[in-house]
């Protein structure tokens, strides 16, 4: 991967010695900015550019470059790739497009590119992307001009697509931000986001990790090193709706998968997810500080205004303005002597004018444990206090490294001032209250979910019985049908789990005295039907022999007068279980992310407030305690207004091990565990209803 950022010589493909066309504009930048390594190019004529030679064929470049870049149109591209095999060139970008975003399902294309890699152990990036930039080494593949090369940059970008991350590249110098080195992976046939995270997670050069993604490739190996990384990632995926995907599709081939896994995946891992541009440069601007590893904050202003405006922006975002204790106080009055307006958090520094007041009364905020970060806003004019905003911008910087603290900092002055100020200052400032502290919301989100993420406790101690969940798959494969309810319920057995106490009657049987105690609940077992309830196939709370008999006869009738009567398999008779809250606990698996669990309440919270938690599987218990605290019913479940709190461990434990059972078994495509039903603490809960899904038979 080094040579991709480190090359020391480039060969381009496609460079016109006449037209200002992409492969020229690539060789004239590097040229222009300083590359130090050797240049050549390969065109239809041969001859020099700038006096960077090119040839009508790689043979005849006079060493084997470390890199080759591709800006010729999609067809030629294999053959090309194959006279660089025979040239022992390994390293390859394709920058030209038109490979599957237009093919729509014909790969063959994209097939050859890949058989010649393999065939010469070929590294590929690409194609239709924009290559690497590698600032300190004054390198850059992309076919735009860039001008500001600045060095000693410690974020690195990975954009899916070269247009945004260009762009971005350049935004964020707009905010005193310097990327170090930059990655486009456009339709990731070979080489894709995991690689390039994987090669910045190691990078000594790089504190910052910052992405612009379509879809993910390998969701799940991303999700892995993710969490395993301790430098701070951000991510902003964009693709999130179905609109989305077909534009998308068409731009780098990408699939839009289900944002709320990737939500809950970014989440679990933490990773930083942004929605915007600016959201964007503001998350790495405020993990350049000290995180904030708490939520209380001291709110320090220069005008009455803008304190209330940020008590309430720190009040959105969770944030204890906690008081300022009488120590405080008192040191404030020693230091100025004027009509301060009110001694609360937020403090409005109202008419003091000078700025050492300022440092003073920002250090003693900083000294304080109370305070997990500052929120300071400057209120001022450029033409008077300009040159003293700067001092005092160095002195925050100066503050803030010393007790290890974020200070966001609001400037408010001309925009003319600001943009000066925010792209000529290393400090990062904010231009309202409300951005200020949603900086201060990124850090303690960020700081909170690393702690979690990182004392998620250890992985549930499993065991399943494989032989019978292979068992019943053999069975349902056989009889070409889908997994019965009890089978699931075995299923659920397997697991470890104690389902409530039932038997089966076969369809034709009549049931003789049974080894249950009433009352109890029967349902139909029917290949054609997972949703009994929907077509009548369930009743509960049958007090005796008689009225089991009549229920199971009734059923048979009703069934029969369906306009599609489902094949009768036979009936569950369980015991009913006592009352409860009903939940649900679920699994599936996703394309890119691979098994993931999902638990809510049943009813109406999941149908119409579609309140459910997500993780992916497997999670500890700590993790699925996290996962019912999501919930907005969690007050239902923790005991609210009088109501006892729920049996949550069972719950937990109930949750660690569907998710353990997903994990270890990838035969199963599907779980549902609907409805688990939660009973007072301590005496645990009952699993009445479960689906299972096996490949190939699948609703
Ligand atoms: P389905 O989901 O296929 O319609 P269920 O087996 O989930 O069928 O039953 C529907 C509802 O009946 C459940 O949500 C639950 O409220 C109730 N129920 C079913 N079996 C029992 C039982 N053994 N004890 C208590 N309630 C039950
Ligand atoms: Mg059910």
């Amino acid at each position: 991967m080094e040579k991709f950022f480190t090359p020391d010589s480039l060969v381009v493909f496609g460079a016109s010695l006449t037209n200002l066309n992409l492969g020229q504009i690539v060789l004239l930048n590097n040229r222009q900015i300083g590359y130090p390594g050797r240049l050549y190019g390969v065109g239809s004529q041969a001859g020099e550019i700038n006096g960077i030679p090119v040839y009508t064929k790689v043979a005849d470049v006079p060493e084997v470059p470390d890199v080759a870049i591709f800006l010729t149109p999609a067809q030629t591209v294999p053959a090309l790739m194959e006279d660089c095999g025979q040239k022992g060139i390994t390293h390859i970008v394709i920058e030209s497009g038109g490979f599957s975003e237009y093919s729509h399902g014909d790969y063959t294309l994209e097939e050859e590119v890949l058989a010649v890699a393999a065939k010469y152990r070929m590294k590929v990036i690409g194609p239709n992307c924009v290559g690497t930039v590698h600032f300190d080494h004054k390198m850059m593949m992309p076919f735009a001009f860039f001008k500001d090369i600045p060095q000693g940059g410690r974020l690195s970008l990975i954009s899916q697509s070269g247009g945004v991350g260009g762009s971005y590249l350049r935004a964020v110098a707009g905010y005193g931000v310097k990327p170090g080195k930059f990655a486009a992976t456009g339709n990731k046939l070979q080489l894709d986001e995991v690689d390039f995270l994987d090669y910045f997670i190691k990078d000594p050069k790089t504190d910052v990790i910052a992405l612009y993604l379509e879809g993910f490739k390998r969701g799940r190996a991303f999700f892995d090193q993710a969490r395993a990384c301790e430098k701070p990632i951000i991510v902003q995926k964009s693709n999130r709706y179905p609109e989305s995907a077909k534009i998308a599709q068409s731009h780098t081939t990408a699939l839009s998968g289900d944002d709320a896994v990737v939500g809950a995946a970014l989440r679990q891992a933490a990773v930083i997810r942004v929605d915007d541009e600016m959201e964007f440069i503001n998350a790495i601007r405020v993990v350049g500080l000290p995180l904030m590893k708490g939520r209380r904050v001291a709110v320090l202003s220069r005008s009455g205004g803008h304190a209330v405006l940020s008590a309430d922006a720190c009040a959105k975002y969770g944030f204890e303005m906690v008081p300022f204790p009488e120590s405080f106080i008192e040191k404030l009055k020693t230091i100025y002597k004027t009509r301060v307006i009110a001694h609360q958090n937020p403090l409005d520094l109202g008419e003091i004018f000078d700025y050492t007041i300022f440092t003073t009364i920002l250090e003693e905020a900083l000294k304080l444990d109370l305070y997990d970060g500052v929120l300071f806003n400057h209120l001022y004019s450029a033409d008077f206090e300009g040159a003293m905003s700067r001092t005092f911008l160095a002195g925050v910087e100066k503050l803030v490294a010393k007790y290890q603290k974020p200070v966001c900092l609001t400037m408010i002055s001309d925009r003319e001032e600001i943009l000066d100020v925010q792209k000529t200052q290393p400090y990062p400032v904010f231009t309202s209250p409300a951005e200020a502290a949603a900086a201060l919301h990124v850090s303690a989100t960020y700081s909170e979910r690393k702690s979690a993420r990182n004392e998620r406790g250890a992985l549930y101690d499993f065991y399943f019985d494989q032989k019978t969940v292979e068992e019943i798959r053999r069975r349902s494969l056989v009889g070409n049908r889908t997994v019965l309810t009890d089978e699931a319920l075995a299923v659920c057995k397997a697991a470890g789990l104690q389902p409530v106490k039932s038997l089966v009657i076969k369809g034709s049987q009549t049931p003789g005295r049974i080894s249950l105690h009433y009352p109890v609940a029967v349902k139909l077992l029917s290949r054609d039907a997972s949703h009994k309830s929907d077509i009548g196939g369930v009743a509960v709370n049958l007090r005796n022999r008689r009225e089991l008999l009549e229920a199971i006869g009734g059923m048979k009738e009703r069934l029969s007068l369906l306009p599609h009567p489902p094949a009768i398999d036979g009936f569950l008779v369980q015991e009913m279980a006592p009352a409860g809250i009903e939940c649900f606990v679920g699994g599936r698996r996703d394309p890119a992310f691979g098994p993931v669990i999902v638990a809510g309440l049943g009813g109406i919270f999941v149908e119409i407030f579609k309140d459910t938690a997500i993780r992916l599987a497997p999670v500890t218990p700590i993790e699925a305690q996290g996962m019912l605290k999501d919930l907005a019913a969690w007050p239902l479940l923790a005991g609210a207004r009088g109501r006892g709190p729920a049996d949550c461990g069972a719950l937990i434990d109930l949750i660690c091990r569907v998710s353990a059972l997903l994990d270890a078994c990838p035969d199963i495509v599907e779980i549902d565990l609907n409805p688990v039903i939660v009973h007072p603490e301590g005496q645990g809960l009952s699993l009445v209803d479960a689906r299972v899904f096996f490949p190939a038979d699948r609703e």
